[in-house]
C-alpha cells in the first residue's frame, strides 16, 4: 500500500512533551562502528511519540559512484553508514562539500539507489520504493516553487497529483494546504506569485508544500544556502519551530556547523563519505572523537599546537602548561577552545601579544607561539578581564577541559585529565 495514504490533519497539539523530556539516565557513550553516538535525551522514552513521527534505519548504507574516465576510482560516496535516526527529532547532517551529505539524503528519499545496505522507515523495508511512495518531504537549496502558480497552487500541487482514495476532496485539499501556509505564517500570502516574495517567503512555501502531504520524514537539504545572513538565522528558527509543532522526524543538510549545532537535537558529522561522529551538539563540540571533528566545530576555530607529553608534563614547545595522566608522547596535537585560555601573569603558556580585539562582552586576545599550527592564536577573554597592554607577551593558563590531544598521525583523540 502506497505510504501517500494521508491522515487529515497536520499535527498541532501542544508538544510540551517534546520540549521537556526526561533527561536520559543511561549517559554512557555507545561506540558504533569506531564513532561515538550519545543517545542523547529521552530517547528510551515512548510516551512523547507520535504516530507520524518515524524512525529512519540506515543499515551499512553504502553509495559507490562509477568513474567516468576509465582509468579513474569510483566515488565512494556514502561509505558504511549504520545508524538509527530516532523518530521526531531534528537532525543536522554536518560536513565539508563533497563529504555526501546530498547523497545520502538521496539514498533516504529513493532519488538514489544505494550500492549496498538498506533503509527502513520504522519496520518497513523502502530501499525499492521510489520516492513518491516513501511519504517523504523534501526541501531544497533552491526552492524549486512553480513560477506560474499562486502560491496556494503551490502547496496544493503535491495533494493534486495523489491517485484514488489517496486523493482528498476539493474542500479537505484546500483546507490542508492552508493549514500548511499558517504552520510557516504564509497564509497572508495564497494568492502571490514566486517572484512577488522575498527569498526567505519562498522557502516557507517550499516547507508547506513539503509537509502538506504530512510526510513521514522532512529531509531538508541547505535549505537556508541560497537566504542572506539576516533570514537565514531567522529562518532556521522557524524550521526548528516547525519541526517541533509537527513533531516529523527530520534531517536537515548543511555545511555550516553553526546552524547544525543551533537548531539539532543531534548532529551527525560526515567527512570524506565517513561518519566521523554523531551526538548531541554540545556533546560533540565538548568531546570531539578526532581532530577532524575538532577544527571542523566551534568558531573561532580550535587553536592547534604541537605538543609532546615527557615526564607525566604536557608541553607546548619549551612551556610545561599542564601535569596529565597519560603516558609520555614525542609528538602528539594539542587543540585548545578558544574560550580554553585564562589570562595569567604567570601563566605557563607564554605567547607574543599581536592585537586585542573587541566583541562587545568579550575580547579577542590575538596573539603567536612558536609551537602553533594554526597561524594565530584566538582567545576569548571576559572584556574585563582583557590585557592592559597591546604588546609584548601575555602569559595563559589552560582549563584542561577545554585541551584535547590529538595523535600526530592519525588525528585520534587521546584521552587524559589533568592532575
Ligand atoms: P555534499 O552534498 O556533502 O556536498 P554529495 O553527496 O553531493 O556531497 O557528493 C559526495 C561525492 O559524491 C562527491 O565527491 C561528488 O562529486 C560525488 N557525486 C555525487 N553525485 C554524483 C553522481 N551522480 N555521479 C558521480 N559522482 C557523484
Ligand atoms: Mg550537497
Amino acid at each position: 500500500m502506497s505510504s501517500d495514504i494521508v491522515t487529515p490533519i497536520l499535527k498541532r497539539e501542544s508538544f510540551s512533551d517534546i520540549i521537556s523530556l526526561p533527561v536520559s539516565k543511561k549517559t554512557d557513550r555507545q561506540m558504533i562502528k569506531g564513532h561515538i553516538y550519545d543517545p542523547g535525551y529521552g530517547l528510551e522514552s515512548d510516551d512523547w511519540k507520535r504516530d507520524t513521527a518515524m524512525k529512519v534505519v540506515l543499515d551499512h548504507l553504502t553509495k559507490r559512484f562509477p568513474s567516468r574516465s576509465k582509468k579513474g576510482e569510483d566515488v565512494i560516496a556514502v561509505n558504511d553508514f549504520t545508524f538509527e535516526i530516532p523518530d521526531g527529532q531534528l537532525i543536522g547532517l554536518l560536513g565539508p562539500s563533497g563529504c555526501g551529505k546530498s547523497t545520502t539524503l538521496n539514498l533516504i528519499s529513493g532519488l538514489e539507489t544505494p550500492t549496498e545496505g538498506r533503509i527502513y522507515f520504522g519496520e518497513d523495508d523502502v530501499t525499492h520504493l521510489p520516492p513518491e511512495n516513501r511519504g517523504v518531504g523534501l526541501v531544497f537549496q533552491n526552492y524549486a516553487l512553480y513560477p506560474h502558480m499562486t502560491v496556494l497552487q503551490n502547496i496544493l500541487f503535491p495533494l493534486q497529483n495523489l491517485k484514488g482514495e489517496a486523493r482528498p476532496s476539493k474542500e479537505d485539499m484546500r483546507r490542508r494546504a492552508e493549514e500548511a501556509a499558517r504552520l510557516v505564517q504564509i497564509d497572508m500570502l495564497l494568492d502571490r506569485r514566486p517572484s512577488e516574495l522575498s527569498g526567505g517567503q519562498q522557502q516557507r512555501v517550499a516547507i508547506a508544500r513539503a509537509l502538506v502531504k504530512t510526510p513521514r520524514v522532512l529531509l531538508l537539504d541547505e535549505p537556508l544556502s541560497n537566504l542572506d545572513a539576516r533570514l537565514r538565522l531567522q529562518t532556521r528558527e522557524e524550521i526548528r519551530r516547525i519541526q517541533r509543532e509537527t513533531g516529523v522526524t527530520t534531517i536537515f543538510v548543511t555545511h555550516d556547523q553553526e546552524e547544525a549545532m543551533s537548531i539539532s537535537d543531534l548532529i551527525i558529522v560526515m567527512k570524506d563519505g565517513f561518519v566521523h561522529q554523531i551526538g548531541k551538539p554540545q556533546t560533540v563540540y565538548d568531546e570531539p572523537c578526532n581532530l577532524f571533528v575538532a577544527t571542523f566545530l566551534g568558531t573561532p576555530q580550535i587553536n592547534l599546537f604541537e605538543g609532546r607529553v615527557e615526564n607525566g608534563r604536557l608541553y607546548i614547545g619549551q612551556d610545561a602548561v599542564m601535569k596529565v595522566d597519560c603516558a609520555d608522547r614525542e609528538k602528539l596535537t594539542v587543540g585548545i577552545r578558544p574560550e580554553g585560555f585564562v589570562l595569567q601573569e604567570n601563566g605557563p603558556l607564554c605567547c607574543a601579544l599581536q592585537a586585542v580585539e573587541v566583541m562587545g562582552r568579550d575580547h579577542s586576545v590575538v596573539s603567536t607561539h612558536p609551537a602553533a599550527i594554526s597561524k594565530t592564536i584566538r582567545s576569548i577573554i571576559p572584556s574585563e578581564e582583557s590585557p592592559h597592554v597591546k604588546s609584548g607577551s601575555v602569559r595563559f593558563r589552560l582549563k584542561p577541559f577545554k585541551t584535547y590531544l590529538f595523535d600526530a598521525g592519525t588525528g585520534e583523540r587521546i584521552p587524559f585529565s589533568a592532575v
